[in-house]
């Protein structure tokens, strides 16, 4: 838990999120600035800045990020016509919050190359 970081205080409930998925390793609400119909914030309760902080010992907060993406597509009715999963890393990859999170963008046809 880090004090002055915005996604721990969500998952302490200090700060109001939409929250649609739980358990023991990560947390999930939708995101406050929506670039998609679905899109959804998934992260691990454990405070991990960013990508570059992933370590072998966090390999049950990683995982848990997939499975809970692959739960919340079906939730969300996205699994079949195609969902993005996206991670920036740092300020030059759009990164704005530094506690790592996937973002699971749906509802929408998707563009490649993305910005
Ligand atoms: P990043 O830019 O770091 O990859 O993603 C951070 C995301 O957090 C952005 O898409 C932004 O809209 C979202 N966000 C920022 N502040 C809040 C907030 O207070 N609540 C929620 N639910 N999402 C937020
Ligand atoms: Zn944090």
């Amino acid at each position: 838990m880090n004090d002055t970081c915005l996604f721990c205080r969500i998952i302490e409930r200090k700060v109001d999120a939409d929250l649609l998925y739980e358990d023991d390793h990560v947390v999930a609400f939708r995101d406050i600035h929506p670039q998609a119909p679905v899109h959804v914030l998934i992260v691990p309760r454990t405070h991990i800045p960013t990508a570059n902080d992933v370590r072998e010992t966090h390999t049950p907060e990683i995982t848990g990020l997939f499975q809970a993406a692959t739960k919340i597509a079906v939730d969300q009715g996205v699994d079949q016509s195609g969902y993005r999963l996206v991670m920036n890393c740092h300020e030059g990859a759009g990164q704005s919050v530094f506690h790592l999170h996937l973002h699971l963008l749906g509802g929408r046809r998707m563009q490649w190359p993305p910005g």
